[in-house]
């Protein structure tokens, strides 16, 4: 098997046959042998039905598997599930909603042919046709992330990507539940290609991210691939300190040899609420780290699978 396509889906009860139909189109007469990975991410709608539909009608042209879980885990799960079940040399990433064509993978297989000297080849968006304070948002977000994390993000780089099969062992190799697939591919390290590439409009349903679970995301990077934020209450006490040191000398010497008042309580109140506001954050900040220890430490698996379907004469 050269090639397997991963493709988490989460309620496109509308978008997976198109996405079989426009995938099967872009391969065609490619003279290698592909997959299809679908991972039904406990969708609410009838994915599962259609998906059941689709590789029982299609299963004589086309190898496909159909991963179905036992609820929603998100899509960084869906993307580690269907690697796990893909057999190809090569696996891609790719959405459900059409926004990434097919027909880029097709170039990318091309690109990995003829450089064997990359390990992957991932689609960077050159434009993003999204708003302002988003794309700003973003823009700061990466450049916070690269600053205080040892590996390298690139902005605008999707999941969407090709990986050799050493890679894609690579990535299947690091157990963490807080998956944050953007460092997972630079933390592995390996060569990769960039390829620009423009998104589509969705061909049918809408996105499944809001600002806040965008938030959480990017939250996500820095804690997963930085500790710099731990330093944070370093600094900030220290700093603190030693202005509280300070202030104590001016006070005790306003008093002893200028002979004025210490004055009343204004002070006291707005330093207790300033250290009072630092020591939050800085709990907050080391709850975010225990938090995922915690979690980690159940060793819970990352996804459940309710059933898979496959070609028997494939396996
Ligand atoms: N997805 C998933 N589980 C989730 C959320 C999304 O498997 O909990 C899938 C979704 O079906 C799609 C891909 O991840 O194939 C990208 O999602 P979406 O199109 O909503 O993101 P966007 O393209 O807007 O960034
Ligand atoms: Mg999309």
């Amino acid at each position: 098997m050269k090639l397997s396509l991963v493709v988490p889906c989460y309620n496109e009860q509308d978008n997976v046959r198109a996405f079989y139909d426009a995938a099967v189109n872009a391969f065609l007469g490619c003279g290698y042998e592909y997959e299809l990975v679908m991972v039904n991410d406990g969708s609410r709608d009838n994915t599962g039905i259609e998906l059941k539909k689709l590789f029982y009608e299609k299963r004589e042209e086309t190898p496909i598997t159909i991963v179905q879980f036992s609820r929603n885990f998100g899509k960084e799960a869906a993307i580690l599930a269907g690697m796990k079940h893909a057999k190809g040399d090569l696996v891609t990433l790719i959405d459900a909603d059409l926004q990434q064509r097919p027909e880029i993978v097709r170039e990318m297989v091309q690109i990995l042919d003829e450089h064997p000297e990359y390990d992957c080849v991932a689609a960077f968006q050159k434009e993003r046709n999204e708003g302002r304070g988003l794309s700003f948002f973003k823009r700061e977000f990466y450049r916070l992330i690269n600053q205080m994390s040892e590996v390298e993000f690139v902005n605008g780089a999707s999941d969407f990507r090709t990986c050799r099969r050493k890679m894609v062992d690579a990535i299947l190799s690091m157990p963490e539940y807080h998956r944050f697939s953007k460092g997972i591919f630079s933390w592995v390290g390996f060569d990769t290609y960039y390829i620009p590439y423009v998104a589509e409009e969705r061909h049918a349903g809408k996105t499944k991210w809001s600002f806040w679970k965008l938030f959480k995301y990017a939250v996500e990077g820095i804690i997963g691939y930085s500790t710099a934020p731990l330093k944070i209450a370093t600094v900030l006490g220290s700093f603190t300190s030693l202005l509280a040191v300070i202030y104590f000398i001016v006070v005790v010497l306003q008093r002893l040899i200028c002979g004025v008042d210490v004055p009343g309580y204004a002070t006291i109140v707005a330093l207790i609420l300033l250290i009072g506001g630092i020591q939050l954050l800085i709990l907050g900040i080391m709850g975010e780290y225990i938090a995922r220890m915690y979690i980690q430490g159940k060793q819970r698996p990352i996804f459940i699978e309710k059933d898979v379907l496959t070609n028997e004469d494939e396996v």
